[in-house]
């Protein structure tokens, strides 16, 4: 008998593997924050002995879920701007605000709430594009998350920098000072290519080819933008880019409400990702990214809540349902996106896209313990013929009963171990007093 740290028993395992399996009666072993084996559960107790061995009766255990576009910091905000059009919200409410408020201390607020949220909510890695990124790696860090901090860059200047160059320096300097973080890595987040220059884009893209380093960027998010740009250049963000040198591999394009059957080949054929954001699409009315098309192309599609201004929450269960049924009523196909294709996108695709998935993602031997359990025992998810139906289709955030980030249980039934989070709301309330009296 081989002595691990945890033994996790759950009724079910969903581990989002290439044939949509569905495990009945498995369990799995954990050891030194690492998945060493997953099997039924009497082959484990043959082969497996702990001093914690955590029975989920009624539970399905999945792989922790991947917020792949967020500005996490952004809860603050919540609710501060809603039912406007997107211009409008952003040049007149959220970048005013911004300017005005935001800080080291805001950030440091906004992250552990966002964490909190988040973790409660089954993500258990978010990637993320906002100011003063080193304390949104110290935020993660504290609390056991898993996050990507975007080395944010932005043409004008800003608290976080004055310049494209001192963007891109101090994004550098994180990223060193990271390098032997486990929990933590990086990627360039040029904001989008309305704020961000032609030169400074040419230099994030020979240095994310330097350092194997995924470029995270907003793109074709509305359909004024794409039109703006034809206007002032002549062609097209996406084509912009692609001249640049930033259509391949690492290149993780938020939004895409407006792709043309070409842009989708290329994308196909660069192997780039696209981080799907439906909610915050949906309440901008910002237009519809033709996912259900985008997976049959072979594009990998990720998801994102995006900020909690625009969305207004951090809410992965329900952008998985969300997502799902846009795609039906976008391409007129109640076939398109069914719920397994829903999981993988808030799982393994984001995991993939971020350029993790060697790492997290999926339930299989020798990842990081990376997952969450949910409680399939309330009546909104019964009776039960399919764990994935329920999941997609039903739940709601209050069944996610536990999270483990690198084999640390960083939710315990319903209860956060590392954040205080009675101390972030009260924070947060504190910022909500200052913000509105101004
Ligand atoms: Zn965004």
């Amino acid at each position: 008998m081989e002595n691990v740290e945890q033994i996790l028993l759950p009724r079910w395992i969903i581990p989002v593997d290439d044939e949509n399996s569905i495990h009945e009666d498995f369990g799995i072993a954990i050891n030194a924050g690492r998945i060493v084996a997953v099997a039924s559960k009497s082959e484990l107790k043959a082969r497996y002995c702990s001093d914690s061995v955590v029975e989920l009766a009624e539970h399905a255990i999945i792989p922790g879920l991947v917020n792949a576009h967020t500005h996490a910091s952004m809860t603050l905000f919540r609710g501060l701007a809603d039912d406007l059009p997107m211009p409008v919200w952003l040049n007149e409410h959220i970048w005013p605000a911004e300017a005005k408020w935001v800080s080291r201390e805001f950030v440091q607020a906004g992250t552990s709430l966002a964490c909190a949220e988040m973790l409660r909510g089954g993500t258990t890695c978010f990637n993320d594009m906002y100011f003063f990124p080193d304390t949104v790696a110290e935020q993660s860090e504290a609390c056991g998350i898993r996050a990507c901090v975007g080395m944010i860059v932005i043409e004008f200047p800003t608290i976080w920098a004055k310049d494209p160059n001192e963007y891109i320096q101090k994004g550098l300097d994180l990223r060193s000072s990271l390098e032997k973080s486990t929990l933590v890595t990086t990627c360039f987040a040029p904001h989008a290519p309305y704020t961000v220059s032609d030169p400074t884009l040419t230099q994030i893209a020979e240095l994310s080819s330097e350092l194997n380093c995924q470029v995270h960027i907003h793109l074709h998010e509305t359909a004024e933008e794409v039109e703006r740009a034809v206007c002032e250049s002549g062609i097209r963000p996406f084509e912009r880019l692609n001249h640049l040198g930033l259509v391949n591999q690492r290149l993780m394009a938020v939004h895409m409400t407006q792709l043309k059957t070409h842009e989708i080949q290329n994308l196909a054929e660069h192997a780039s990702h696209v981080i799907h954001c439906p909610e915050s699409n949906l309440k901008l009315s910002s237009g519809s990214c033709p996912a259900g098309e985008l997976v049959s192309h072979g594009v990998n599609i990720a998801l994102g809540t995006d900020g909690a201004s625009s969305n207004n929450d951090l809410d992965m269960l329900g952008e998985m349902r969300t997502a799902s049924l846009f795609a039906k009523i976008v391409s007129e196909s109640a076939e398109s996106l069914d719920a397994y294709t829903a999981l993988r996108m808030a799982t393994l695709n984001g995991a993939k896209a971020l350029n993790l998935d060697h790492e997290i993602g999926s339930i299989e031997t020798g990842k990081s313990a990376d997952v969450v359990a949910l409680d399939l025992s309330h009546p909104a998810t019964q009776p039960c013929y399919s764990p994935v139906s329920q999941i997609v289709y039903s739940m709601s955030r209050d069944q996610v009963s536990d999270v483990w980030v690198a084999g640390k249980r960083l939710v315990n039934e319903g209860a956060l171990t590392t954040i205080d989070e009675q101390q972030s709301i009260t924070v947060a309330q504190n910022w909500c007093n200052r913000i509105s009296q101004s």
